[in-house]
Formats: structure tokens, sequence, C-alpha cells
């Protein structure tokens, strides 16, 4: 697969390039030349495979020659080694062999080591950049700026791979004690993962992290790559799940349509959606939740795009003002606002609706939402008051509620157990360096640690 600059399509590069390269030489986002699509009888074939097998032979269409198809599938098989499972709040399991006859399941992607979504891709991303470097002998400094989620994912992904060092910046005091504890933790000393506390939001973590980029004497300086989702080999697996999910869906309930909700900042994991979509997978509708923090909300609405700063929210991963995977979203449907409308249906929610609807399903069912989460299914229930459809409604699952631990217990007053591997995070002596958010700050420190 060619990808191409959303700037100006005659900008093209091959995948393992367009990984390494994280933006255009113009400044655009990579975008893939032609996203493959399959019938409905080679979408069925992909459906009956398990979801490594599945993401391997996706891969196999996105990447370039550089990966064969043994590499893939070894590739997605050490990488998702974990469930991905659809459940109802009352545990039932959504299996095409046996449906349950319930129409709303929470597609959970966050059983994988860090106990985000984002291991999804940062799993695939780290083994693909690893099997080019190896290839290669060449090395790269990775930046990434997070909000909670991603520095965790790429941390734990990249931990201990030769040939890489990665710089984790995260908004001081901006996100929860337990990811804050998670990302200080993956680095031991001496080791290749280095977490920074920025002192300022998250918009100046991911505008200091684009500083660096634009800056080509330190991007040459330090071989840099990042691994946010401005990276195409971040969004590409994101699709995986959603061609699958959606064919697990569509088995089990083959009449209904298929509405899926999306809690979203960078818009990242909805990209992932709509190529998966234009893939073919069987979804009719994406619902776009976002917490206050709306500019794409806003932008479904009245067609005006006013990017802003973010605001803090307990939905802290999708505290994002300027989304940047927007001119993504833009590019795959040619700007045509009524075709991403037909598309994506958006609402969003503030903390107090969030925090009453956690405390409700909790009481009522047992089952613990993590506040992103809790935004995605207010966002079904708010699409279901609003369309008579029948329909089978995936919310996805973004996070674990145990990494907001701190936020979930003041809203449900009772402790919330951490799983064993946060469990033993918590234990362990953070080690992490303090910065303005200047770009000096960051280079002077770059450039001590690499020695
Ligand atoms: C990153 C993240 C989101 C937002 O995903 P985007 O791809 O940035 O839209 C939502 N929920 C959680 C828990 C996250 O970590």
């Amino acid at each position: 697969m060619k990808y191409h600059s959303h700037l100006d399509t005659q900008v093209t590069a091959e995948f393992g390039d367009a990984l390494l390269a994280s933006l255009a030489p113009d400044g655009g986002l990579w975008m893939p030349d032609k996203i493959p699509h399959f019938t409905p009888d080679k979408m069925a074939v992909l459906g009956a495979m398990d979801f490594a097998d599945c993401a391997a032979k996706l891969a196999t269409y996105f990447t370039d020659n550089r990966f064969d198809e043994t590499t893939l599938k070894a590739l997605c098989a050490d990488a998702y080694n974990f469930d991905v499972p659809m459940v109802t709040f009352v545990g039932q399991r959504l299996d095409p062999a046996m449906p349950v006859q319930a129409d709303e399941f929470v597609l959970e992607l966050f059983h994988g080591p860090t106990l985000a979504f984002k291991d999804f891709a940062a799993r695939f991303m780290g083994r693909a950049a690893s099997h080019l470097m190896k290839k290669s002998g060449e090395r790269r400094t990775i930046l990434v700026a997070t909000s909670g989620d991603t520095g965790g994912a790429i941390g734990d992904a990249f931990l201990g791979q030769d040939g890489v060092e990665v710089f984790i910046l995260f908004p001081k005091g901006g996100v929860s004690t337990v990811q804050e504890r998670q990302l200080c933790t993956i680095g031991k000393v001496g080791s290749n993962v280095h977490a920074i506390s920025i002192d300022g939001t998250f918009d100046d973590c991911q505008a200091l992290v684009k500083a660096a980029f634009a800056d080509q004497a330190m991007t040459k300086r330090f071989d840099l790559m990042s691994a946010n989702s401005i990276n195409v080999g971040r969004v590409v697996p994101q699709s995986f799940y959603y061609v699958w999910a959606s064919l697990q869906a569509k088995a089990a309930y083959p009449k209904r349509k298929l509405v899926m909700s999306i809690p979203s900042g960078n818009l990242g994991n909805l990209t992932g959606g709509l190529m998966a979509r234009a893939m073919g997978a069987p979804i009719d509708r994406f619902i776009v939740a976002n917490n206050a923090n709306d500019p794409f909300v806003d932008y479904l609405v009245d067609g005006e795009y006013r990017p802003r700063p973010s605001v803090p929210t307990l939905s802290n991963a999708m505290d994002i003002g300027r989304p940047n995977n927007f001119p993504r979203i833009l590019s795959l449907f040619g700007d045509d606002i009524d075709a991403i409308r037909s598309a994506c249906w958006g609402v969003s929610f503030d903390d107090d609706a969030t925090a009453r609807h956690i405390r409700r399903v909790y009481q009522d069912t047992g089952y613990l939402l993590c506040p992103h989460t809790a935004v995605g299914h207010m966002g079904i229930l708010t699409f279901r008051e609003r369309h008579d459809i029948d329909a089978t409604f995936l919310t996805v699952g973004t996070a674990h509620p145990a990494k907001f631990a701190d936020s979930l217990e003041g809203i449900i007053h009772k402790d919330v157990p951490l799983p064993p591997s946060l469990a033993a995070a918590m234990t362990r002596k953070p080690r992490v360096t303090t910065l303005l958010p200047t770009l000096e700050a960051l280079s002077d420190y770059i450039a001590s640690e690499l020695g």
C-alpha cells in the first residue's frame, strides 16, 4: 500500500517509510492511497477468523513488501494475545454461535497490558517499527504526547526494544493518579523509556511534539519519530477491530443494523472506524461522543470547525480542543460534510451527566464504566431517544475503570479494586523529570539522556 499526504496526493511513501517519518515532508498527514474494499463473501471469511488472524490478514493490504504474510501473522499473534469481548452490563457475551437477545454491548478494548484501547495500535506499531529497524540497523527517538493512555501503551509496547528511545510527555497534574504512576514506572534506570511531566496542559504537550517535528535540525539530530495518532501506524491497526467486531455482531444478528458509539478526543479511533467502514465493514452509523471538548460535534451540527483550547474533564483522555485527525476525516470524505454526517452522528456530555450515568449503571447492574466509556454509552441512549431503529448498539469501551479509580471512587462511593498489573505499578518507584513547555528544555533533556 502506498500512502499520500493529505495536503498533496503527489507526495507519497510506502507504509514503512510513512510509519518512520510520522508526517509527510510537506507537513501533511499520511493517508492510505486506496483503501481495499471487501465483498460480503470476503468479509465473512475475515469474520470467521480469530481477531489476531483477521488483523494480520488486513495488515497485508496496508503494509509493504518489507512485511510478508508470515511476519504479519507472527507480529499480530504476539501483539494481540488478549481477549476482545463484547459484553452486556450483566456479563452476557456476544458470540455469533450463541447470540444473546440483547441489543446493547460494550466492545471491551481494554484487556491489553495497559488496560486501554491504545494497546491495539501501540503494540502493532511498536512491533512494526522494530521489524523495520532490525532490517535496516537504524535508530529512532520516539516522542509522544499523552493525555493519559497513549504514553503508557507506547512505553509498554517499546520497552526494551533495541534501537529506540522513548520520551513520553504528559501534562503535570493532568492525568489520573493511576495513569501517572503507570507512565512513570515503565522505564527503570538506564532503560529506553523516559517519562516527562510538562508544566502545562495536554495541548502544550501536543504543541511541543509538533514543534519538535517541525524543527528540521532537531528531527535530524535525534532521528525523531512520533507515536501519536498523527502517525498512520497508529490509525491503521485501529481499523482492524472495527472490521472484526462488526462482523461478529452482524453474524449474531444479521437482520439488525449496527451502530457503534466511540468516545472521542483526537478522533484517531473514529478514523480507524471510518476506514473499516470504507473497507465494507457492516457498520451503519458511528456515534461520536465527546465530553465538554466538542469541536467535532459542533462541526457535525453547523458545519463550522472551531478548534479551541481544551478544558479538563473527568474523561481526560478526550480533553482535546484541536483533534489532530480531523484533517484525515475530511480527506476520507473529500470534504463532503453530508457524507460525513451520514456516517457520523455526534453528541456531547458534561461531567455532571457523566458522573450520574456512571452511578446509575453501577447501581442498576454492577457494571462500572470508565468515564470515557460512559460518555460513549450515553451517546447511544441519546441516539436511541431520537432514532427509532432496530440495531445492535456497540459502545466502544476504551479503558478499564480501574485506571480512573480516583475519580470513580468519588462517584460510586466504593473502593475500585486495581487489577494486578496496576497494583504492581502503584508500588514501584516513579522515575520522572519535570520540564517547562519549551523546545529548548525538551531538546536539552533528550540530548542529555541519549548521551
Ligand atoms: C485516547 C482515548 C480516547 C480518545 O481516542 P481518540 O482516538 O483520541 O479519539 C478515549 N478514551 C480513552 C480511554 C482513551 O485513552
